[in-house]
């Protein structure tokens, strides 16, 4: 018999007035205990809508069914036939946009908890490393270590493929090392991926920036790669153009993430500093602004405000984010935006000049389109201005690599399905061709791109 209770089993967590002033993991995940109980709510629907809800179609029913009867190995081996990465999907993936927005379930109270779960068989099931793999003597060179790079090297792999990850910074992992903070996903989780691959025989070379030490055509011409994926992202931050973005204390919130993530700013041996602000004006909703305000509470700003020219509904955030960041004490001013940032005698920022703003019709992305409304500026005291307003392709390799179409966004551009871009042997997937997207959208490119270089090279 399922589990009729309408609402999902609640995650532990840490308590926000303790958390909000470290950097562990918010959510500690649930207990067999939990996961069975949870497990328990899946009907195991004979045509079960939540797979088509996953970007990479895992099927949630049978691996649900494992978990319910305590069997976290065989959930995460059936996981494993088609997400590379569920560590990580179990824990930053949208799914109340993906597969729990399609459970039955939700249609009366809450669907299940079809993250929540991956990630408890991710963390406590266990599966056997697959056996030597016999090289096929093809070479493949794979730009950028994020997921979308990364799904492809241990694909291509576990194909007999000898891979090369050539990443720009020291070291691998792309957004989930330098941009999601440690207390979302710990960075043992994307070492340990990193690991897998190692063992698998994938080699990286970081350090290496691909367009400055060696081009794609060099990597081809001179180092015998006989295929390339780029998978190098959308690290080029964006920024209003409104007066003032010049001013000291004004970040993107790339650099703010980077600094703190990656560079482990908030230790105190660190040798990459960050400014630590008093009030905190992080201007944007989406994952990235709560990442940025959550992390300017963490390095102990007293204020910490999100702009947001839309309301809630329109936040792209995921849920739990918000909802993590208001409980941390976080504070919304939506319809909101601002229109100049003033600076005090020395060069600081000093306040922001906001204005209120209306919805009007909807826009290209069907959501309502924000209007200033005319009279109602009004500022708010600040001494940091953190712009997470989007991202968009580094234009490096587009500038470094001729006959690689790219768009007016300067995005790759690339074959939905298979990665195939306008360059003979040249693929490319994730946010490099998307723009800013979802890990999960990434890792199936990368997947997708490999299926295609692998029928490349055997055909070639
Ligand atoms: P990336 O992860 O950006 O990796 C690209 C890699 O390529 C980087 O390591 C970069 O250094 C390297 N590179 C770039 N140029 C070169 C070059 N010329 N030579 C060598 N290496 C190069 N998505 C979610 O699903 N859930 C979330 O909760 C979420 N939160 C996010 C929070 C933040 C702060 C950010 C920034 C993004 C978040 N995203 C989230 C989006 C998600 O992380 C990205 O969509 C995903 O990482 C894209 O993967 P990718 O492999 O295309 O690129
Ligand atoms: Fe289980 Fe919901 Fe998927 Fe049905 S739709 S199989 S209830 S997770």
């Amino acid at each position: 018999m399922p589990n009729m209770s309408l609402n999902k089993v609640v995650m532990p967590e840490q308590d926000p007035a303790v958390r909000s002033r470290n950097f562990k993991e918010v959510s500690l995940g649930y207990t067999k205990e939990m996961a069975i109980e949870e497990a328990q709510r899946c009907l195991n629907c004979k045509n079960p809508r939540c797979v088509s809800g996953c970007p990479v179609n895992v099927d949630i029913p049978r691996f649900i069914s494992k978990l319910a009867a305590g069997d976290a190995d065989g959930a995460l081996s059936v996981i494993s036939e088609t997400s590379s990465l569920p560590a990580v999907c179990g824990r930053v993936c949208p799914q109340e946009t993906q597969c729990e927005a399609k459970c039955v379930r939700g249609i009366k109270g809450e669907p299940v908890a079809i993250g929540r779960l991956e990630r408890y068989a991710a963390d406590n099931g266990k599966i056997s490393a697959p056996g030597r793999i016999e090289l096929n003597g093809h070479k493949v060179a794979i730009v950028g270590a994020g997921p979308s790079g990364l799904t492809c090297a241990g694909d291509l792999a576990k194909l007999g493929y000898s891979v090369t990850v050539f990443e720009a910074f020291h070291v691998p992992g792309g957004v989930l090392i330098y941009g999601i903070p440690e207390f979302r996903l710990p960075k043992t989780i994307v070492a340990s991926e990193i690991d897998k691959l190692k063992a698998l025989g994938v080699h990286f070379e970081t350090n290496y920036i691909v367009g400055h030490t060696l081009t794609v055509d060099e990597l081809m011409k001179e180092e015998g790669f006989e295929a390339v994926f780029v998978g190098s992202g959308a690290g080029l931050p964006s920024f209003m153009n409104i007066p003032g973005e010049n001013l000291n204390g004004v970040y993107s919130a790339n650099e703010f993430l980077t600094r703190i993530n990656l560079m482990k700013a908030y230790l105190p041996d660190a040798k990459t500093p960050v400014m630590i602000p008093k009030t905190a004006m992080i201007v944007g909703a989406g994952n990235v602004a709560m990442d940025a305000a959550r992390c300017a509470l963490r390095i102990g700003s007293e204020n910490v405000y999100i702009l947001y020219r839309r309301g809630e509904e329109e936040m792209p955030a995921r849920k739990e984010e918000i909802h993590h960041a208001k409980e941390e004490g976080v504070i919304f001013h939506t319809l909101s935006a601002p229109v100049e940032i003033e600076g005090d005698e020395n060069g600081f920022v000093k306040r922001v000049k906001c204005i209120k703003m209306e919805l009007g019709e909807a826009d290209d992305s069907g959501r309502r389109r924000p209007h200033p409304v005319k009279g109602s500026e009004y500022y708010i005291d600040a001494d940091c201005v953190i712009m997470a307003i989007g991202t968009s392709p580094n234009p490096l390799i587009r500038t470094t690599t001729p006959d690689l179409e790219t768009n007016r966004h300067g995005c790759i551009v690339a074959d939905e399905s298979t990665g195939k871009t306008s360059k003979e042997g040249v693929f490319a997937g994730g946010d490099a061709v998307t723009g800013a997207a979802t890990v999960i959208l990434a890792m199936g490119a990368g997947k997708n791109a490999a299926k295609a270089i692998d029928e490349y090279l055997k055909n070639k």
